[in-house]
């Protein structure tokens, strides 16, 4: 059995007094120790199925429905108070931007140590050792001295490790870290890319993964789910959606992945927006910027088909082939 199983995961709220359904039925499965990343355009639903998995509704009010069974639970059947002690204990989420995890004015390691008493019996001097333990794990430079500094003391970068720190300090078996590299300039966001990578092999901890970035998603991860306006469009291994992408989606984003040597004013773009959950067109969410889409995608939605290779991609285009 998966270790993250989501099943027709969605999410509803109330705009206007009428329904909107920004995710849609997404469904997949995590084994232990893989990396799964999340990628789509900004307002694909992301983030949203992140919250979705740990019970949290963008909205008050808001409903989540389907299944997500992890490690023999059923999380969306448990009581706030069960997921409360699941969250920070068995699953980690690291957002994108740490201020808004640190207190500004706690000294870092006091924030680190809290999360760890919360979960875990320990004294608090077997509390700061742990703290600066992992903190040394995460290559922070004189650990010491940065557990007693205070968030606007710090790098961009130190901020990250440090909420990356808060994460892990409870042993996770599960991280989600949301677009944990977007605010960090470049050579940052391959040092945190690098140290994601040996945190899931040196300790087995399975990591969601949400970007928009395709380059990370190549460093790290196993697998890929594309999502767009709510739906999950194509889920591949790494190699199969790099090296055959399906969903004319995937191919899209693909295509505008600049590379070294490429003519000037030759960068790909995909015309249009993704549409919004209040708007979203009858049929294929992608039809209207399609360059594949015909009479049939404007009116009825592709079902997630398995195609070879355990792709699965939901397209109009395959289905006609499998019938
Ligand atoms: Fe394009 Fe039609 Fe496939 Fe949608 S179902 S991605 S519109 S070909």
């Amino acid at each position: 059995m998966a270790f993250l199983e989501v099943k027709d995961l969605e999410v509803e709220f109330q705009v206007d007094k009428k329904p909107v359904i920004p995710l849609k039925g997404i469904s997949f499965e995590m084994n232990e120790g893989e990396v799964l990343g999340i990628v789509g355009e900004t307002g694909s639903g992301k983030s949203l199925t992140a919250h979705a998995i740990m019970g949290l509704s963008p909205m008050s009010g808001g409903k989540i429905r389907g299944s997500v069974k992890f490690a023999d639970q059923s999380l969306l059947e448990l009581s706030e108070k069960a997921m409360q002690s699941i969250r920070g204990s068995q699953i980690a989420f690291i957002p994108q931007n740490p201020m808004t995890s640190l207190d500004p004015v706690y000294r870092v390691g006091a924030q680190i140590m809290e999360g760890l008493l919360n979960h875990a019996d320990l004294s608090k001097s077997q509390a700061k050792q742990q703290v600066l333990d992992i903190m040394g794990k995460l290559n922070i430079p004189k650990p010491e001295h940065v557990f007693q500094q205070y968030p606007h003391e710090l790098s961009g970068g130190l901020k990250q490790r440090i909420v990356i720190a808060m994460g892990l300090c409870a042993k996770p078996r599960l991280l989600i870290a949301d677009e944990p590299t977007t605010a960090l300039d470049v050579t940052v966001q391959a040092q945190i890319v690098r140290l994601f990578k040996e945190i899931t092999v040196s300790s087995g901890i399975g990591l969601l993964l949400i970007t928009h970035d395709l380059g990370v998603i190549a460093q790290i991860c196993d697998k890929v789910a594309v999502m767009y306006a709510g739906n999950l469009v194509e889920l591949a291994r790494i190699k199969s959606l790099f090296g055959t992408p399906r969903h004319p989606y995937t191919q899209a984003l693909l295509n505008c992945i600049p590379s070294i040597g490429m003519e000037r004013g030759s960068l790909a773009a995909i015309h249009g927006n993704v549409p919004s959950a209040t708007d979203c067109p009858d049929g294929c969410p992608f039809h209207p910027r399609c360059p594949h889409s015909y009479s049939t995608c404007e009116s009825t939605m592709p079902a997630l088909i398995q195609i070879e290779g355990g792709t699965s991609v939901a397209c109009h285009l395959y289905q006609e082939k499998q019938e």
